[in-house]
Formats: structure tokens, C-alpha cells, sequence
């Protein structure tokens, strides 16, 4: 049975004095949202924290709404459960309904949050590991040792992002404000991410993600969807995470269109041209969505990270962009 380490505790009643903590015990706390990554990660070690600052009290980072601008605003507390049942969320980004749902199992999405998902730490079959199974092997960069076992003689950890809703907010050009006690960001989620499994967050220790927004849908409508690759769809994790987000033309021809792949890296990647390739063609255009799918897999390499073949992960990308591009379509959660 793996046990915790201690730490003191704190249950804050509100983001200011959530803020203050952070500003006093900066890197040696560590935020719990919902927590089903959290106690994971510190029973296995990953994480020695000195003090733990629960949200869970914090009524003010929960719930969806729109914005004077129309945009989906949604607290970081909301629970991905709430996400995936919302009817704003399910009319103005039916994708990220979908992502949420395809969190984990109803478990986890009962206590887990869109902000506990979008801060979720990289994942690799050599960190996730007991502290014993990890000594046993030396340990590795990302904590307490020197090498990396997926890229033999790599100097920085490969671990990957596998945050099913950041792949999908990624396509929606989503934004996150940061607060900490001195000041209050907003930042683009796609630059919120860094090509660093160690640590892959531009998050300073004393910042609190609060609130995501979500784009308003363009005048003709942005649609939206998402698929995994996955071993069992009650649960896992994904292999592959593949989100996408487009806008129509008149005629219901593509306008514009964005495919992000993740689960391979420690960033979800943009892949570049999508919105080219398509313009002109129809949603339901297979051979169209597959040449997009085929763009993507060209210049994705998925690594021994994460479980599962990387010559067959890679093979099913196409697969994954035709499905998201259908499940968008379909809308729905
Ligand atoms: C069996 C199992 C299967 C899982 N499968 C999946 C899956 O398929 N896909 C997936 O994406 N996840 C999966 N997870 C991981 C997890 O359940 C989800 O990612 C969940 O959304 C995490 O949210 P949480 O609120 O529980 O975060 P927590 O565990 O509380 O926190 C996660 C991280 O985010 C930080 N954090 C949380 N909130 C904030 C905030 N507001 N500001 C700054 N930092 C913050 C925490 O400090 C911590 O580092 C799985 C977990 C389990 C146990
Ligand atoms: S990618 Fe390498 S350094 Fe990173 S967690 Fe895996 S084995 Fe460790």
C-alpha cells in the first residue's frame, strides 16, 4: 500500500487568501484541486510538497457563463462532469463536452476539474511508478536522477502532455487568466505549455490558473470535436489525443480548420497547413479529412513515453483527425 508523506494543510474561503498562501509558501505548496492526479503523484513520491492549499472551497472558481463578448467563460473549479453536462458548453463548444467526458472515467470527472486538467503534470511509463519501482531503475531527470529511459543519452525529459480538454482548447484558441497576489495574466493556452516534460507549465509558483475562456463562435459558427486512442474508453488515459476545431464557409464548405495532436509530447502540437488543405472541401469529405489526418501523422513521433506501439500510435492519427473532425459534426457529448 503506498502511504502519504505528511504536510501541514490549508483550506483557504477565498482566492485572495489562496493567493496570499501561495505568496508565502511559493514552491514548497502544492495546489489540490480535485486531487485524482495530485495523491497519485504524492503517494508515488513525485511530489514533497510542505504544505497542500485545497481550492475545493472556493465557490467563486466554479461554474460556466457568457461574457459581454459572447465567450464561454468557465471557472477553473468546475468540475469536468459540470463541463460535459453544461448546455453552453455543449451548444458553443460541443468538442470540449466531449473532451471532458473523455476524461478518466465518471469517477474521476465527478471530483476531477477543467482546471486540475489543464495544469494536469506530463505522463511517462517510467515516472508514474512507485518511489521503489523508480529507485530500482536509478530514477530519471524529471526527479531525482540523471538520465532520461526513453531517449537514451537525452538531456531534457520527453514526458508527455495528457490532458484530453488542453488538446481541444489548444484548437479553440482558448485563454487562461493567472492570478497571484501582485497581478492578475491572461494568456493564450497555447503558450501556456512548454516543450519541457520536467516541468511543461509557464505557472510560477505563486500563480493560481482561475478561469478558461473559450472564443465566441464565429458568425457562421466554429465547430468543434475530439477522439482518443485509448485502451479502455471506461478509463484511460489517452495514447493518442487528437482535437479539432473549424468555421464553414456559406456553402457549408471549410473556412478555416485546426488539428492539434497530443499524448506524444510534452506540448499538444498545432500541425501546421490544416486550414489550407481544407478550404473549399466538405465536413464529410473522408478522403478530404484523411489527407488532413495524413498531414498530421507526417509530422508527429510518438516515443516509448507513453504505453502502447509508437509505429501503431502514429499509423492511427489519421484515424483520430477523421473521427474528431465526425464526432464535431455529430456534435454532442
Ligand atoms: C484512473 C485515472 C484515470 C485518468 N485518466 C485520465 C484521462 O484519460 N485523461 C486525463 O486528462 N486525465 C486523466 N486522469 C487524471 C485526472 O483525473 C484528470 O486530469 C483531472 O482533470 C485532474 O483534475 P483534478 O481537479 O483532480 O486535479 P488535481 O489532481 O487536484 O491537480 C492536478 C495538477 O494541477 C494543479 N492544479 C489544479 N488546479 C489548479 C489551478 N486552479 N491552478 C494551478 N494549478 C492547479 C495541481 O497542483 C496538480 O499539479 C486520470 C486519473 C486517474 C486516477
Ligand atoms: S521522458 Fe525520460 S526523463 Fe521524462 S519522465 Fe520519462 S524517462 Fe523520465
Amino acid at each position: 500500500m503506498l502511504r502519504l508523506e505528511p504536510f501541514a494543510f490549508a483550506k483557504p474561503q477565498t482566492t485572495d487568501e489562496a493567493l496570499a498562501l501561495l505568496a508565502r509558501h511559493g514552491a514548497k505548496a502544492k495546489l489540490i484541486a480535485g486531487g485524482t492526479d495530485l495523491l497519485p503523484n504524492l503517494k508515488h513520491g513525485l511530489y514533497e510538497p510542505e504544505v497542500v492549499i485545497a481550492l475545493s472551497d472556493l465557490a467563486e472558481l466554479r461554474g460556466v457563463a457568457v461574457n459581454g463578448a459572447g465567450e464561454l467563460e468557465i471557472g477553473a473549479m468546475t468540475t469536468l462532469e459540470e463541463v460535459e453536462r453544461a448546455a453552453l458548453v455543449r451548444a458553443r463548444a460541443p468538442g470540449l463536452a466531449q473532451a471532458a467526458a473523455a476524461v478518466a472515467g465518471p469517477t474521476q470527472r465527478t471530483m476531477g476539474t477543467l482546471g486540475g486538467n489543464v495544469c494536469l503534470d506530463t505522463r511517462c511509463v517510467w515516472i508514474n511508478q512507485s518511489h521503489f519501482w523508480r529507485q530500482s531503475l536509478g530514477f530519471c531527470l524529471k526527479k531525482d536522477g540523471t538520465v532520461c529511459h526513453v531517449v537514451k543519452g537525452g538531456k531534457s525529459c520527453v514526458a508527455a502532455a495528457s490532458n484530453d480538454t488542453a488538446t481541444l482548447l489548444v484548437a479553440l484558441r482558448a485563454r487562461l487568466t493567472i492570478r497571484s497576489a501582485a497581478a492578475t495574466r491572461e494568456v493564450a493556452i497555447a503558450d501556456f505549455y512548454k516543450a519541457d516534460g520536467a516541468m511543461n507549465l509557464r505557472l510560477a509558483p505563486d500563480e493560481l490558473l482561475t478561469r478558461i475562456t473559450v472564443p465566441a463562435p464565429a458568425p457562421q459558427g466554429t465547430w468543434s470535436g475530439y477522439a482518443k486512442l485509448r485502451p479502455r474508453a471506461s478509463i484511460d488515459f489517452p495514447r493518442l489525443s487528437v482535437g479539432v476545431a473549424w468555421t464553414t464557409q456559406q456553402d457549408g464548405t471549410f473556412a478555416d480548420a485546426t488539428v492539434v495532436v497530443s499524448a506524444i509530447a510534452a506540448t499538444p502540437r498545432v500541425i501546421a497547413g490544416i486550414g489550407e488543405l481544407l478550404r473549399g472541401r466538405r465536413p464529410d469529405d473522408l478522403a478530404a479529412l484523411l489527407a488532413a489526418g495524413e498531414k498530421a501523422r507526417s509530422v508527429v513521433t510518438p516515443l516509448t513515453n507513453i504505453d502502447g506501439d509508437p509505429q501503431w500510435r502514429r499509423a492511427m492519427v489519421p484515424v483520430f483527425v477523421k473521427r474528431s473532425f465526425l464526432a464535431g459534426a455529430r456534435g454532442g457529448a
